[in-house]
């Protein structure tokens, strides 16, 4: 079974995120648990965490079908002390607001190590990943894959398998696939969808694929640019869509949309559906 959905807004009232999901008929969703573009915010709620949880049940969603996106300031890689510092407080922020509001996750992308040696800073992130999960036994953070653009870690496979091999919290950590990223970073899901997958099976086991990101590109292959497109309009092809919701990786975990246009949403998730029915021949 799939569940596809998108990355919902949380203007006005995080509550009314687990409704944007529901009007565009999402079976899973993604938020910011905050401004993600500020270091800090006011705390949630407590009327608003009560409606989130309230509305998350009367609305059929599952827990592990909503995957939390941290916020852009985060850089769990920097060789900088203070941005480190500043980080580790505001992921540990993000992780007890996810906490309050019922949910065992949170997606990240791993952080650029700015200057130095990038090994240097797939340590780094792997401590980093540490200390935020310090207090908890059952938290997930999943790392997201990057179009690894300037210094930015997870372009490939590998490095994220690096990374969660040196940290020792390792069984808290998994994976989000973001298409659009595979794309950018020079994986050719466009013909080679499921091969990619595949790999990425067999590198980190079924259990470890949080979620994925399910977004098209408006860039070349190996451009190391990160531009998502709607379905279907841009380099990567509906086709690649198709094969991937057929895929084992995709089933039964949250797959998001993060495409350009809102407005295509609810045919986005429609199509996507489809493709899967017609592929188990429902
Ligand atoms: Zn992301
Ligand atoms: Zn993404």
């Amino acid at each position: 079974m799939i569940y596809v959905g998108a990355h919902v807004s949380i203007a006005k009232d995080i509550s009314l995120a687990p409704v944007r999901a529901k009007e565009i008929g999402a079976g899973a969703f993604a938020l910011f648990l905050k401004n993600q573009k500020v270091w800090s915010a006011p705390e949630l709620k407590k009327e608003s965490v009560e409606a989130f949880k309230e509305n998350l049940k009367s609305l059929g969603f599952l827990e592990r079908m909503v995957l939390p996106h941290a916020g852009y300031l985060i850089n769990l890689a920097s060789p900088k002390e203070d941005m480190a510092e500043k980080s580790l407080t505001l992921f540990k922020d993000e992780i007890g607001r996810a906490k309050m509001l019922g949910l065992k996750r949170i997606n990240i992308h791993p952080g650029a190590y700015i200057e130095g040696e990038r090994n240097d800073g797939l340590r780094r992130c792997a401590e980093l990943l540490d200390k935020a999960l310090e207090d908890t036994d059952d938290f997930i953070v999943a790392l997201e894959d990057t179009a690894g653009s300037g210094s930015n870690l997870g372009s490939s496979l590998e490095e994220l398998s690096t990374i969660i091999e040196c940290a020792k919290k390792k069984d808290q950590i998994g994976i989000t696939l973001d298409t659009c990223h595979l794309y950018g970073a020079g994986y050719d899901i466009r013909t080679k969808a499921s091969s990619v997958m595949d790999r990425a099976l067999s590198l980190f086991g079924k259990d470890k694929i949080i979620g994925m990101h399910i977004n098209d590109s408006k860039a070349e292959l190996a451009s190391h640019k990160d531009r998502h497109e709607s379905l279907g309009k841009g380099k990567i092809g509906i086709e690649a869509f198709r094969e991937i919701v057929s895929h084992e990786i995709a089933q039964g975990i949250p797959l998001i949309l993060e495409t350009v246009d809102e407005s295509l949403w609810k045919d986005e998730i429609i199509m996507l559906s489809e493709f899967h029915e017609k592929h188990i021949g429902k």
